[in-house]
């Protein structure tokens, strides 16, 4: 058994919304401890798309994506067969993987004095009524602890912890999403470079874009439906989206997969927003623990920053979990509303990209109407 910890604020999960908030706090003077599952940065399930309104974010935090390696994402391609329309963003994005962006941010956060454990998995959390505190059971390879907290901050990202399950499953959640990284020919990376492509099919969509060292994120989601077919798997997937995108096929043509295997995820909450009754009683939720929208909006890591400085700022106002549901909810609702709804369209009728082709400005009409409401920041 390790010795137990005590702290003013408990973090359980270190992925953006856990890191930036315990960077946040721990800015402010409090005693923070941060524990996260994994024992060092991983490859996500991720289209690893930093849209314009994560930079400001990340740039509060002490975060540099250029100085990370990452690429320039100037503007978007909508894809069936072929490209039906292509627009330039209103400010630059970035790709950057998801290993590189978790580490740093965890690293920013032990510079600022956050206690944090890596490796640490918590199994579950508990309010104390006696002494008005939180109390977190941890594991470490077999090893038990005990941390206990003034405040919890829960950001476990799409895993439930036991006695903090979601109320609702969201709106559009029968998609499973698969990731690969592929090697491109140097006349593809040349012609990806600066774009992130958004390849739609029947029963699904997919993200590509370069993320360095020569490397393209194939990120993908499809209906669990499609996937029940009989062979189905990433395989039968991959070649399911080649045969239904001539320009898929160009891209990866000669390409080389570089991961041992594609990376999965299944039960996703998309279009989830703090909707069941808001509890008193309730660690804060942040990141994809209070909103998860869809991922064609490349946005996620967006929420996921704005809800932890949000939590950060109404916590340290001397307002409660509740307040902070509250306002987050109806903030989000309709931003997590459009996306979901178009989720759900281009799912089932890809050949609705048709309409971009001939009114392009619909292409940013939908990028803006998934937006993070304001992410402006508060000096
Ligand atoms: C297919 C797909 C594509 C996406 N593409 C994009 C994109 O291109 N751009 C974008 O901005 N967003 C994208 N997103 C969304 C984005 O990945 C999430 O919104 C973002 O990761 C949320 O951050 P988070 O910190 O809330 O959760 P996470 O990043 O999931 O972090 C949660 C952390 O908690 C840890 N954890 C979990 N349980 C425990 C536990 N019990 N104890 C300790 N630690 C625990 C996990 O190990 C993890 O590190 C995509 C999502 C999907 C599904």
């Amino acid at each position: 058994m390790i010795a137990p910890l005590s702290s003013e604020a408990l973090v359980v999960g270190g992925g953006p919304a856990g890191s930036a908030l315990a960077i946040a706090l721990a800015e402010a003077g409090l005693s923070v401890v941060l524990v996260e599952k994994s024992k060092e940065a991983q490859h996500k399930v991720c289209g690893e798309f930093l849209s314009p309104e994560s930079l400001p974010l990340l740039h509060q935090l002490g975060i540099s994506p250029d100085h990370l390696g990452a690429q320039t994402i100037h503007s978007t391609r909508l894809v069936t067969r072929e490209v039906l329309a292509e627009v330039r963003f209103p400010a630059p994005a970035f790709s950057l993987t998801r290993r590189a962006l978790d580490e740093a941010l965890l690293q920013r956060a032990q510079q600022v004095g956050v206690n944090v454990h890596r490796g640490w998995t918590a199994e579950r959390l508990d309010y104390l009524e006696g002494s008005n505190r939180w109390q977190a059971h941890v594991s470490d390879d077999g090893e038990l602890a005990v941390i206990e907290g003034e405040s919890a901050f829960l950001a476990t990202g799409k895993h439930g912890l036991r006695g903090w399950a979601r109320v609702t499953k969201g709106t559009h959640n029968n998609l499973v999403a698969f990731k690969m990284y592929f090697a491109l020919s140097s006349e593809q990376q040349k012609q990806l470079a600066g774009y992130v492509e958004l390849i739609l099919f029947p029963g699904g969509y997919a993200g590509l874009q370069m993320v360095g060292g020569g490397c393209a994120n194939l990120c993908a989601v499809v209906t669990r439906e499609k996937l029940q077919q009989p062979g189905a798997g990433w395989d039968s997937l991959l070649d399911y989206m080649l045969r239904h995108s001539d320009h898929l096929a160009r891209r990866l043509n000669g390409s080389i997969p570089t991961l041992e295997r594609p990376l999965a995820l299944s039960a996703i909450p998309y279009g989830y927003c703090m909707n069941g009754p808001i509890e008193i009683l309730s660690p804060w939720r942040i990141g994809d623990q209070a909103a998860v929208i869809p991922s064609f909006s490349g946005d996620g890591m967006a929420i996921a920053l704005y809800t932890a400085r949000r939590a950060a700022q109404l916590y340290l106002g001397g307002y409660a979990a509740a307040d902070f549901h509250r306002e987050i909810r109806k903030q989000f609702q309709r931003s997590l509303y459009c996306g979901s709804l178009l989720s759900r369209l281009v799912t089932a009728l890809p050949s609705l990209g048709q309409v971009a082709r001939i009114w392009p400005s619909v292409l940013l009409g939908i990028f803006s109407a998934t937006r993070v409401p304001d992410t402006a920041p508060v000096s």
